[in-house]
């Protein structure tokens, strides 16, 4: 009999194991990987580099990065944020650096760092790990709360369990048996496809802007439309940052922000929408024509397709001139009221029509899981099965870009791992 069994051997189960297991020492305790190789997420994260956390902020702050779970996570970044865990992986002797976005990495830039801190610690407590494990059924042993798991390594059981199986279906399942409503996943995360002459060619550019989401462009179906007008009031449908321009269309940070806060709705509509960018944000949109007009005056003898009226950069600004339908060698002095009227707009409501999704290459996350409601976030505990705890992305919980997912793994563990050592009261040293 075990006292904790570990489901999943990521983030989130290798922190809860460490944690239930420096607070209780005695525990017997074992980690279950289907895969060969244990913290294979950690391994791609961050480009290779693993962005672990977030720079340290006011919990409420923090908890404003997710778009599911912020109001539940703020109690928990009470106890455990971003600063405890850069205390725990500096202590397992691995020095971090706070990059300027505040993105927090292994100083090294290499995630093999953190997974060998968490490995030898687990080792050091005595963690069992049985990997190429794959869990297949759990449910209730008997009365007392005991837990069986059958698996593709045998069977176990245990007093405690701690469900920490990432995005698995199979485990989503086992868990609605047992009572669990499942949010269902869709992409958080994804980029836009968008097909259009003004950015073809253009990749690798990046300028200011603010997108906005105008109006649902697949679906008719009135849910779609209904969640489409209260995200719009919410103001999740727009976001202001970076915009990336790529091969299949738009990225960056304002683009992730909004497939984030827009995930279900994005899936709701087939991922088709028209989006409008303005690519002068700080610009008051009023102010433009009138602007415009003075450097008609100043600059009258430059070409406006050379001329940068603004700080944009050339390739694009003269992409926007031309869909303007301004000739490339019209002179500033030569630009009709009409023609500025036309570039304003480009500058400032350039619509696009995404068709599609796209993966962002260095993270991409599930929203949906066990449904919120259901667990007791003060423990992490179910509140459908005592004894039974949740942890990371198995929950339908899910952040944006920055470090913010893996901390709702490191916080959702710590507490659940707490609660567990706290719930064991009789295990001694000696019962090893
Ligand atoms: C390419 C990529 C890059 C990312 N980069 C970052 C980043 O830099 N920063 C950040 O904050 N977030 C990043 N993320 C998100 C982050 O990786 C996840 O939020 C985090 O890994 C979730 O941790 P977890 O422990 O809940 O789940 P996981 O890391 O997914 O771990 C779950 C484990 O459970 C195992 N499992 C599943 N089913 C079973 C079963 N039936 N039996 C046994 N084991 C099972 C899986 O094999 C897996 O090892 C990235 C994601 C991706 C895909």
């Amino acid at each position: 009999m075990h006292d904790l069994l570990v489901i999943g051997g990521g983030a989130a189960g290798f922190y809860g194991a460490i944690h239930a297991a420096r607070r209780k020492p005695g525990m017997r305790i074992a980690i279950l990987e289907q895969n060969k190789d244990f913290l294979s997420k950690v391994r791609i994260s961050g480009g290779g580099r693993c962005n672990l956390t977030h720079r340290p902020m006011d919990p409420g702050l923090l908890s404003g990065h997710y778009p599911r779970g912020s109001r539940e996570l703020i109690g928990p970044f009470h106890t455990h944020a971003s600063q405890e865990v850069m205390a725990f992986f500096e202590s397992l002797g691995i020095p971090l650096k706070t990059e300027e976005d505040g993105r927090v990495f292994p100083r090294s830039n290499q995630s093999e760092s953190i997974i060998m801190g968490l490995m030898g610690e687990t080792t050091r407590l005595g963690i069992e790990l049985h990997p190429s494990c794959r869990v297949t059924g759990l449910g209730l042993a008997d009365t007392d709360g005991n837990w069986e798991i059958t698996s593709s390594c045998g069977d176990f059981r245990s007093r405690r369990l701690l469900v920490t199986a990432g995005s698995s279906r199979s485990i989503w399942n086992l868990l609605e048996n047992l009572g669990h409503r499942i949010v269902p996943p869709t992409p958080s995360l994804f980029t836009f496809r968008i097909r259009d002459p003004r950015i073809q060619g253009l990749q690798g550019i990046s300028a200011p802007g603010r997108i906005e989401v105008l109006e649902p462009g697949g679906s008719d179906a009135p849910v779609a439309q209904a969640n489409f007008k209260k995200a719009h009031r919410k103001g999740e449908l727009t976001a202001e940052g970076p915009v990336l321009i790529t091969h299949w269309g738009l990225s960056g940070p304002a683009v992730l922000r909004l497939s984030a806060w827009g995930s279900r709705l994005f899936a709701a509509l087939g991922y088709k929408a028209r989006v409008r960018v303005n690519w002068l944000p700080d610009y008051h949109k009023g102010a433009i024509p009138a602007f415009l007009e003075q450097v008609r005056q100043a600059d009258g003898a430059r070409r406006v397709g050379r001329s940068r009226a603004i700080p944009l950069p050339g390739r694009l600004w003269a992409r926007l001139v031309e869909a303007a339908g301004i000739p490339p060698d019209r002179r500033w002095a030569e630009l009709s009221r009409a023609g500025m009227q036309q570039l304003a707009a480009q500058l400032c409501e350039c619509t696009f029509s995404v068709d599609g999704k796209s993966t962002f290459k260095e993270e991409f996350v599930t929203a949906g899981g066990v449904s919120r409601k259901e667990v007791d976030f003060r423990t992490f505990e179910s509140r459908k099965q005592p004894g039974l705890f949740l942890a990371g992305e198995v929950l339908d919980v899910d952040a944006i870009t920055g470090g913010f997912n893996f901390q709702n793994a490191w916080t959702g563990a710590y507490l659940a791992a707490q609660a567990i050592a706290g719930s064991l009261p009789e295990v001694q040293e000696s019962s090893r």
